[in-house]
Formats: C-alpha cells, sequence, structure tokens
C-alpha cells in the first residue's frame, strides 16, 4: 500500500518538475528566474545539475496542478507545499516568486525546497525553507550532499559553507567536497552525515558577526564527534559565493589551504583581536579556548592541543590541565 511517505516522496518529485518547468517552458520563468540565476553569474548547466526552478507568481500555481494530478488537499498541506488559510476557499503555494533548491537527501531523493526572493526586501524573509514534514527532519539533511559525497570521500575533506548559493557557486568553480546546514544551525546528526565519508572539515563561513558565531558553536559540536577541523572566514564581507566568482579555482583552493587555521589559531586571533595587553581579555580567550579542547574526545588529541595552547601562550601544561579539568566539571 501506499504510505503517506510515498506520497509525500511522490509530491516532491512533481512540484521539482513543476518548478523546473517553470523555469524553462514559461516565459514569467525565463524573464525572472533564469534571469535572476544568470545575473549571479550560474551556468545553465549548473542550474540543470542542482535542478534549480522558479515559482510563479501566482499564488495557486502549484497547487492547482496537483489537485487537477489528483494529490489531496491533505496532502498538499503535510507536505508544506500549499498553505489553506482559513478564509479562503481554495489553497496557496508556499512558494511564489522565488527561486527554488531543491533540498536531496544522501540518495538524491527530493525531500523539500529553499526559495530565496529574488529582490531582498526588508519586510519578507529571504530565504524560506519548506517546513518540518515526516520525510524532511532539517537538522538531519545537507544541503548538496548527494552532489558533492564523492569528492568529499576523495579528497578526504569536506568543506562546510553556510549558503546554498555557495555551495552551487563552489562547484561551478569546480571545487565539489563542499556541503550546507543552510539555514540551520549545525547540528550532530550532521556531522554524523559527514563522518560516513571523512573525518575532516574545513569550515567555510561568512566573515561577518554571524559567521563568526556559528563557526565558534559548529567546532565544539565537530570536535565532540570527534573530526579534524580548520577553519577559514572569508575577508572583506565575502562568502564562498562571491570568492569563488572573483578567483580562479587554483587560487581559491590555494587560499584554502593556506589560510584555514587550526581552531586553536583560529579562536585566539579572533578573541585576542582587540585584547591588546589586556590580561583580563587574555585570560578570558584562554579559557575560551581551553573549554572548546575540553569537547575533544580523544585523550592523546587533548594532550596536543593543549601543548599547543601551552607553547603559543607560554603558559604551562599543568595550569591548562587544571582548567580543562574545572571546564569538564562545568560541562557536567
Ligand atoms: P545569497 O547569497 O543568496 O544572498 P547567502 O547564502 O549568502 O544568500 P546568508 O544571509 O549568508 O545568505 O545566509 C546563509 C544561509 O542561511 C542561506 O543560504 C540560507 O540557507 C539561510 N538563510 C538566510 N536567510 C534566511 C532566512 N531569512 N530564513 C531562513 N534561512 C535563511
Ligand atoms: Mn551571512
Ligand atoms: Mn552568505
Ligand atoms: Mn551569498
Amino acid at each position: 500500500a501506499q504510505t503517506e511517505r510515498d506520497l509525500l516522496y511522490k509530491i516532491h518529485e512533481v512540484a521539482n518538475t513543476f518548478f523546473q518547468e517553470q523555469l524553462y517552458d514559461t516565459e514569467e520563468g525565463r524573464n525572472v528566474g533564469l534571469a535572476y540565476f544568470r545575473e549571479r553569474e550560474l551556468k545553465d548547466s549548473i542550474v540543470r545539475k542542482f535542478q534549480l526552478g522558479y515559482s510563479p507568481e501566482q499564488k495557486d500555481a502549484f497547487t492547482e496542478y496537483a489537485l487537477e494530478k489528483g494529490y489531496s488537499k491533505e496532502i498538499l498541506l503535510s507536505s508544506g507545499l500549499s498553505i489553506f488559510p482559513d478564509n479562503t476557499p481554495g489553497g496557496i503555494d508556499r512558494f511564489r516568486e522565488r527561486v527554488i533548491f531543491p533540498i536531496q537527501s544522501f540518495s538524491g531523493r527530493v525531500l523539500g525546497f529553499g526559495a530565496r526572493l529574488l529582490r531582498n526586501n526588508v519586510k519578507t524573509a529571504k530565504y524560506l525553507n519548506s517546513p518540518e514534514t515526516e520525510i524532511y527532519h532539517k537538522s538531519a539533511v545537507l544541503y548538496g550532499l548527494n552532489h558533492s559525497k564523492q569528492a568529499i570521500s576523495k579528497n578526504n575533506l569536506c568543506l562546510l559553507v553556510e549558503g546554498y548559493m555557495d555551495v552551487i557557486a563552489m562547484h561551478q568553480a569546480g571545487i565539489e567536497n563542499v556541503v550546507s546546514s543552510s539555514g540551520t544551525a549545525l547540528t550532530t546528526a550532521q556531522i554524523k552525515l559527514i563522518k560516513r565519508l571523512t573525518e575532516n572539515v574545513t569550515i567555510l563561513f561568512d566573515g561577518d558577526a554571524a559567521g563568526i558565531k556559528a563557526s565558534f558553536r559548529s567546532i565544539d559540536l565537530l570536535l565532540a564527534e570527534g573530526m579534524n577541523i580548520r577553519v577559514l572566514l572569508f575577508p572583506d564581507g565575502d562568502d564562498p559565493d562571491s570568492f569563488a566568482r572573483k578567483h580562479p579555482q587554483q587560487y581559491v583552493e590555494q587560499f584554502i589551504r593556506n589560510e584555514a587555521k587550526d581552531f586553536i589559531a583560529f579562536k585566539s586571533e579572533i578573541l585576542l583581536k582587540d585584547a591588546g595587553n589586556d590580561t583580563i581579555k587574555k585570560a578570558e580567550a584562554i579559557r575560551d579556548i581551553v573549554k572548546s579542547v575540553s569537547f575533544v574526545t580523544n585523550a592523546l588529541k587533548q594532550e596536543v592541543y593543549l601543548k599547543e595552547i601551552s607553547g603559543k601562550f607560554r603558559l604551562s601544561e599543568q595550569s591548562l590541565f587544571n582548567e580543562l579539568g574545572l571546564q569538564k566539571q562545568v560541562s557536567q
């Protein structure tokens, strides 16, 4: 018998085809959607590869289409693709007048969608995503994994970026070992997906306050899963998307290799940026870094990291060990 899950997979497949048809086979789709992708310098081949689409302005275009195809109001509702407000007779589409990014499972099944506004607008969220459904658990999905898994294994390295466009632009630049947690803070379930392919992660987040905050959080979570991590924030307001479009592949690869730092160097650089000779700030920074070390699961690695901190700050390993012990007590 066809289960609710089967139907959800099916309707996402139908929607994915619909959004791509809208992009290529309608004037609106070509003038607005394809034009948007071209403005962002995406080649047609990459737009195809990532199965990008377009949801038209007409507020019930997909809902109508799916109802006509025999999908029920119930499944449209539980898929999150349609909304049925109390005071209107018919349903309306969740995604309207946006470009569409299908979110796929490890094996390439469409689980949900991300959708971007065409013009940034202070009143409306730039990205709108599918809600949690029986098939889409956003905390357990990594955007791009289905396209990137081979390159991640082959390079024995996973590049972790913030957004959809970052994954796609990196692929276009020829760098294919990239995934994104897309809009959610990185989770342990997502890290476990990466760990099946590699234990090495380089975090490539935006160089803004949000990116720094997210990288600090991600560092501790990754360490707790036993991952080896390096971190790089892009300079001057760049993100991987804008950076990869500005520079040739070789330069980007070299830049990542040379500029990504281990988490101790990365955190010290950020935390000590405006500490100057302020000893209190300096002590706080060291405690913060030792806190990250307390998440490391392997005792030997922990010691290696403490040695590095000891050398860097000219502190005895013993006092760092004591601090580590205290930190562990706090986190229990
Ligand atoms: P773009 O380059 O298209 O402007 P971006 O990926 O650089 O987008 P950021 O603001 O850096 O956008 O956000 C990173 C990621 O976070 C996005 O790709 C998206 O997955 C998610 N995101 C951003 N804004 C929102 C939002 N308002 N609601 C939900 N998710 C969002
Ligand atoms: Mn950002
Ligand atoms: Mn960004
Ligand atoms: Mn961007």
